[in-house]
Protein backbone atom coordinates (compact mmCIF):
# COMPACT_ATOMS: atom_id res chain seq x y z
CA UNK A 1 0.00 0.00 0.00
CA UNK A 2 2.85 2.55 0.69
CA UNK A 3 5.28 2.46 -2.33
CA UNK A 4 8.98 3.76 -0.34
CA UNK A 5 8.14 3.02 3.32
CA UNK A 6 11.27 4.31 5.09
CA UNK A 7 13.18 1.21 6.88
CA UNK A 8 12.99 2.35 10.84
CA UNK A 9 15.36 1.94 13.26
CA UNK A 10 15.55 -1.65 14.57
CA UNK A 11 13.59 -3.18 12.37
CA UNK A 12 10.44 -1.25 13.49
CA UNK A 13 7.50 -1.30 11.78
CA UNK A 14 6.37 2.21 11.51
CA UNK A 15 7.51 5.00 13.37
CA UNK A 16 5.27 7.24 15.63
CA UNK A 17 5.51 11.15 16.37
CA UNK A 18 3.30 12.81 18.80
CA UNK A 19 3.35 16.53 18.03
CA UNK A 20 1.05 19.25 19.98
CA UNK A 21 0.72 22.58 19.04
CA UNK A 22 0.51 24.93 21.97
CA UNK A 23 -1.23 27.78 20.38
CA UNK A 24 -2.90 29.08 23.96
CA UNK A 25 -5.48 32.22 23.07
CA UNK A 26 -2.53 33.51 19.82
CA UNK A 27 -5.08 32.96 17.48
CA UNK A 28 -7.96 34.67 19.19
CA UNK A 29 -6.05 37.90 19.51
CA UNK A 30 -4.67 37.40 15.65
CA UNK A 31 -8.38 36.57 14.60
CA UNK A 32 -10.03 39.29 17.33
CA UNK A 33 -7.10 42.24 17.36
CA UNK A 34 -9.35 44.71 18.73
CA UNK A 35 -11.45 42.79 21.10
CA UNK A 36 -9.92 39.97 21.49
CA UNK A 37 -9.44 40.94 25.66
CA UNK A 38 -13.57 40.97 26.08
CA UNK A 39 -13.83 37.65 24.77
CA UNK A 40 -12.81 36.34 28.49
CA UNK A 41 -14.63 32.35 28.39
CA UNK A 42 -12.39 31.87 24.97
CA UNK A 43 -9.72 33.12 26.15
CA UNK A 44 -9.95 31.00 29.39
CA UNK A 45 -10.29 28.38 27.19
CA UNK A 46 -7.45 28.49 25.00
CA UNK A 47 -5.42 29.29 28.06
CA UNK A 48 -5.96 26.00 29.63
CA UNK A 49 -3.28 24.62 27.20
CA UNK A 50 -0.21 26.23 28.97
CA UNK A 51 -1.57 27.07 32.62
CA UNK A 52 -3.62 23.40 33.16
CA UNK A 53 -2.42 20.78 30.19
CA UNK A 54 1.40 20.95 29.78
CA UNK A 55 2.23 19.80 33.16
CA UNK A 56 -0.54 16.87 32.51
CA UNK A 57 0.69 15.98 29.16
CA UNK A 58 4.28 15.84 30.12
CA UNK A 59 3.80 13.60 33.51
CA UNK A 60 1.74 11.47 31.02
CA UNK A 61 4.67 10.88 28.77
CA UNK A 62 7.36 10.76 31.67
CA UNK A 63 5.37 7.78 33.27
CA UNK A 64 5.38 6.19 30.08
CA UNK A 65 9.13 7.12 28.85
CA UNK A 66 7.72 8.86 25.71
CA UNK A 67 9.04 12.32 24.25
CA UNK A 68 6.59 14.20 22.30
CA UNK A 69 7.42 17.29 19.63
CA UNK A 70 5.52 20.83 20.80
CA UNK A 71 4.77 23.83 17.92
CA UNK A 72 5.17 27.01 20.12
CA UNK A 73 4.57 30.12 18.53
CA UNK A 74 6.79 33.03 19.33
CA UNK A 75 4.25 35.26 21.38
CA UNK A 76 2.76 32.30 23.46
CA UNK A 77 6.71 31.24 24.73
CA UNK A 78 6.98 35.50 25.67
CA UNK A 79 3.28 35.09 27.36
CA UNK A 80 3.83 31.40 28.85
CA UNK A 81 7.66 30.55 29.56
CA UNK A 82 6.83 28.38 32.57
CA UNK A 83 4.84 26.30 30.22
CA UNK A 84 8.13 26.37 27.73
CA UNK A 85 10.33 25.44 30.49
CA UNK A 86 8.56 22.82 31.33
CA UNK A 87 8.42 21.18 28.28
CA UNK A 88 12.16 21.95 27.17
CA UNK A 89 13.44 20.42 30.68
CA UNK A 90 11.24 17.40 30.41
CA UNK A 91 13.24 16.62 27.35
CA UNK A 92 10.53 17.28 24.77
CA UNK A 93 11.23 18.72 21.46
CA UNK A 94 10.44 22.63 20.86
CA UNK A 95 9.43 23.53 17.28
CA UNK A 96 8.37 26.55 15.82
CA UNK A 97 4.56 27.74 15.10
CA UNK A 98 4.24 31.47 14.01
CA UNK A 99 4.54 34.25 16.02
CA UNK A 100 1.20 34.92 16.92
CA UNK A 101 -0.47 32.34 14.69
CA UNK A 102 -0.26 34.63 11.57
CA UNK A 103 -1.48 33.56 8.32
CA UNK A 104 1.80 32.80 5.98
CA UNK A 105 0.04 32.38 2.90
CA UNK A 106 -2.00 35.74 3.24
CA UNK A 107 0.84 37.90 3.50
CA UNK A 108 4.05 39.32 1.33
CA UNK A 109 6.92 37.18 1.52
CA UNK A 110 8.83 39.96 3.33
CA UNK A 111 6.63 40.12 6.35
CA UNK A 112 6.15 36.04 6.52
CA UNK A 113 9.74 36.37 6.81
CA UNK A 114 9.86 39.14 9.53
CA UNK A 115 7.73 37.35 11.59
CA UNK A 116 8.94 34.08 11.07
CA UNK A 117 11.78 35.41 12.64
CA UNK A 118 10.61 37.04 15.60
CA UNK A 119 8.99 33.80 16.55
CA UNK A 120 12.61 31.79 15.84
CA UNK A 121 14.20 34.74 17.94
CA UNK A 122 11.12 34.55 20.86
CA UNK A 123 11.87 30.63 21.01
CA UNK A 124 15.80 30.60 21.26
CA UNK A 125 15.47 33.35 24.22
CA UNK A 126 13.03 31.35 26.26
CA UNK A 127 14.46 27.87 25.25
CA UNK A 128 18.15 28.70 24.34
CA UNK A 129 17.86 26.31 21.69
CA UNK A 130 17.33 26.88 18.25
CA UNK A 131 14.27 24.90 16.65
CA UNK A 132 14.61 22.51 13.98
CA UNK A 133 11.31 21.93 12.99
CA UNK A 134 8.31 24.33 11.80
CA UNK A 135 5.00 23.77 11.33
CA UNK A 136 2.71 26.39 9.45
CA UNK A 137 -0.20 28.20 11.67
CA UNK A 138 -3.20 26.95 10.47
CA UNK A 139 -1.40 24.80 8.20
CA UNK A 140 -1.11 27.46 5.78
CA UNK A 141 2.19 26.81 4.24
CA UNK A 142 2.94 29.65 1.72
CA UNK A 143 5.23 30.00 -1.59
CA UNK A 144 7.55 31.57 0.28
CA UNK A 145 8.09 29.18 3.83
CA UNK A 146 10.22 27.03 2.09
CA UNK A 147 13.03 29.42 1.27
CA UNK A 148 12.10 31.49 4.71
CA UNK A 149 12.59 28.08 6.82
CA UNK A 150 15.65 27.18 4.64
CA UNK A 151 17.27 30.54 5.22
CA UNK A 152 16.62 29.85 9.44
CA UNK A 153 18.05 26.76 9.67
CA UNK A 154 15.46 24.70 9.95
CA UNK A 155 15.81 21.06 9.22
CA UNK A 156 12.47 19.98 8.86
CA UNK A 157 8.63 20.75 8.02
CA UNK A 158 4.95 19.20 9.40
CA UNK A 159 2.19 21.25 7.99
CA UNK A 160 2.00 19.40 4.52
CA UNK A 161 -0.53 16.52 3.63
CA UNK A 162 1.25 15.11 0.88
CA UNK A 163 2.63 11.25 1.61
CA UNK A 164 2.26 8.88 4.53
CA UNK A 165 6.08 9.14 4.90
CA UNK A 166 8.54 11.69 5.08
CA UNK A 167 10.11 12.65 1.64
CA UNK A 168 11.72 15.83 0.25
CA UNK A 169 10.04 19.32 -0.41
CA UNK A 170 12.05 21.63 -2.67
CA UNK A 171 12.18 24.90 -3.99
CA UNK A 172 15.07 26.96 -6.07
CA UNK A 173 16.74 27.54 -2.31
CA UNK A 174 17.09 24.19 -1.57
CA UNK A 175 15.52 20.88 0.26
CA UNK A 176 13.80 20.11 3.16
CA UNK A 177 12.43 17.28 4.96
CA UNK A 178 8.68 16.94 4.99
CA UNK A 179 7.13 14.86 7.58
CA UNK A 180 3.11 15.28 6.82
CA UNK A 181 0.44 14.71 8.69
CA UNK A 182 -3.50 14.96 7.98
CA UNK A 183 -6.96 16.27 8.98
CA UNK A 184 -8.15 13.08 10.73
CA UNK A 185 -4.84 12.69 13.26
CA UNK A 186 -5.64 16.64 14.29
CA UNK A 187 -7.85 17.21 16.62
CA UNK A 188 -9.86 20.30 15.97
CA UNK A 189 -12.86 18.36 13.42
CA UNK A 190 -13.36 15.52 16.36
CA UNK A 191 -13.47 18.60 19.54
CA UNK A 192 -13.58 21.93 19.06
CA UNK A 193 -16.70 23.68 19.45
CA UNK A 194 -16.48 27.45 19.92
CA UNK A 195 -18.31 29.90 18.39
CA UNK A 196 -15.69 32.97 18.43
CA UNK A 197 -13.37 31.04 15.95
CA UNK A 198 -16.84 29.94 14.26
CA UNK A 199 -16.03 26.67 14.51
CA UNK A 200 -18.61 24.59 15.90
CA UNK A 201 -17.85 20.82 15.21
CA UNK A 202 -20.53 18.08 16.99
CA UNK A 203 -18.14 16.95 19.65
CA UNK A 204 -17.32 13.26 19.50
CA UNK A 205 -16.07 10.91 22.73
CA UNK A 206 -12.85 10.22 23.22
CA UNK A 207 -13.66 6.87 22.41
CA UNK A 208 -14.86 7.75 18.51
CA UNK A 209 -11.57 9.82 18.38
CA UNK A 210 -9.53 6.95 19.15
CA UNK A 211 -10.83 4.49 16.77
CA UNK A 212 -9.94 7.33 14.20
CA UNK A 213 -6.18 8.05 15.32
CA UNK A 214 -5.39 4.28 15.68
CA UNK A 215 -7.14 3.33 12.46
CA UNK A 216 -4.25 5.40 11.18
CA UNK A 217 -1.78 3.89 13.23
CA UNK A 218 -3.13 0.15 12.55
CA UNK A 219 -2.42 1.02 9.23
CA UNK A 220 1.13 2.96 9.44
CA UNK A 221 2.45 -0.37 11.26
CA UNK A 222 0.93 -2.76 9.23
CA UNK A 223 2.35 -0.69 6.11
CA UNK A 224 5.96 1.13 7.27
CA UNK A 225 3.75 4.69 7.66
CA UNK A 226 5.09 7.68 9.70
CA UNK A 227 1.94 8.20 12.16
CA UNK A 228 2.00 11.93 12.84
CA UNK A 229 -0.92 13.66 14.29
CA UNK A 230 -1.35 17.39 15.27
CA UNK A 231 -2.75 17.45 19.04
CA UNK A 232 -3.41 20.71 21.43
CA UNK A 233 -3.10 21.21 24.69
CA UNK A 234 -6.17 23.14 25.47
CA UNK A 235 -8.16 20.30 24.24
CA UNK A 236 -6.97 17.23 24.11
CA UNK A 237 -4.98 17.95 27.47
CA UNK A 238 -8.06 18.05 29.29
CA UNK A 239 -8.28 14.77 31.61
CA UNK A 240 -10.78 12.42 29.62
CA UNK A 241 -9.07 12.96 26.26
CA UNK A 242 -5.48 12.66 27.91
CA UNK A 243 -6.93 9.58 29.26
CA UNK A 244 -7.41 8.26 25.51
CA UNK A 245 -4.07 9.79 24.59
CA UNK A 246 -2.35 7.66 27.21
CA UNK A 247 -4.30 4.94 26.21
CA UNK A 248 -3.06 5.23 23.15
CA UNK A 249 0.48 5.43 23.76
CA UNK A 250 -0.22 1.73 26.17
CA UNK A 251 -1.79 0.63 22.47
CA UNK A 252 1.04 1.45 20.44
CA UNK A 253 3.51 0.55 22.94
CA UNK A 254 1.63 -3.17 23.40
CA UNK A 255 1.66 -3.87 20.12
CA UNK A 256 5.42 -3.50 19.55
CA UNK A 257 8.34 -2.96 16.67
CA UNK A 258 7.07 0.92 17.08
CA UNK A 259 9.49 3.49 16.78
CA UNK A 260 8.15 6.78 19.33
CA UNK A 261 10.98 9.98 18.05
CA UNK A 262 9.93 13.27 18.43
CA UNK A 263 10.30 15.19 14.80
CA UNK A 264 13.67 16.16 15.12
CA UNK A 265 14.96 12.74 15.80
CA UNK A 266 13.03 11.26 12.60
CA UNK A 267 14.23 13.36 10.34
CA UNK A 268 17.85 13.01 11.54
CA UNK A 269 17.02 9.08 10.73
CA UNK A 270 16.09 9.73 6.94
CA UNK A 271 18.60 12.46 6.63
CA UNK A 272 21.28 9.67 7.59
CA UNK A 273 19.51 7.44 5.39
CA UNK A 274 19.59 9.59 2.34
CA UNK A 275 23.69 10.41 3.31
CA UNK A 276 24.30 6.46 3.29
CA UNK A 277 22.37 6.11 0.25
CA UNK A 278 20.02 3.34 1.59
CA UNK A 279 17.05 5.26 1.26
CA UNK A 280 15.82 7.63 -1.52
CA UNK A 281 12.74 9.65 -0.35
CA UNK A 282 10.01 10.82 -3.10
CA UNK A 283 10.84 15.22 -3.94
CA UNK A 284 8.01 17.49 -4.41
CA UNK A 285 8.92 20.43 -5.90
CA UNK A 286 7.32 23.61 -4.59
CA UNK A 287 5.27 25.42 -5.43
CA UNK A 288 3.14 23.36 -7.05
CA UNK A 289 1.57 25.75 -9.22
CA UNK A 290 1.65 29.62 -10.05
CA UNK A 291 -1.21 31.93 -10.83
CA UNK A 292 -4.33 30.85 -12.71
CA UNK A 293 -4.12 27.37 -14.38
CA UNK A 294 -3.83 28.15 -18.12
CA UNK A 295 -6.91 26.02 -18.79
CA UNK A 296 -9.24 29.15 -17.45
CA UNK A 297 -8.07 31.58 -19.79
CA UNK A 298 -8.40 29.40 -22.68
CA UNK A 299 -12.11 29.60 -23.09
ZN1 LIG B 1 -1.74 26.23 15.77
Amino acid sequence: MIKNPVPWPNGARCAVTFTWDLDADSLLHLVYPNDGDTKICSNSMFRYGPLIAVERIIEVCAELGIKHSFFVPGWVAEQYPEAVKMIIDAGHEVGHHGYIHEFPNEMTADKEEYWTRRGFDSLVDITGIAPRGWRAPWYKFSKSSLDIILKLGFTYDCSLMGDDVPHIIRCAAGDMIELPGNWQLDDWPHFVHNNDMDYMMTIKSPDEAKACYMAEFYAMWEYGGHWLNCFHPFCSGQVSRMIMVKEMMEEMQAKGDVWFATGEEVTNHVNKLIADGSYTPRVDELPYYNGRLPAFDES
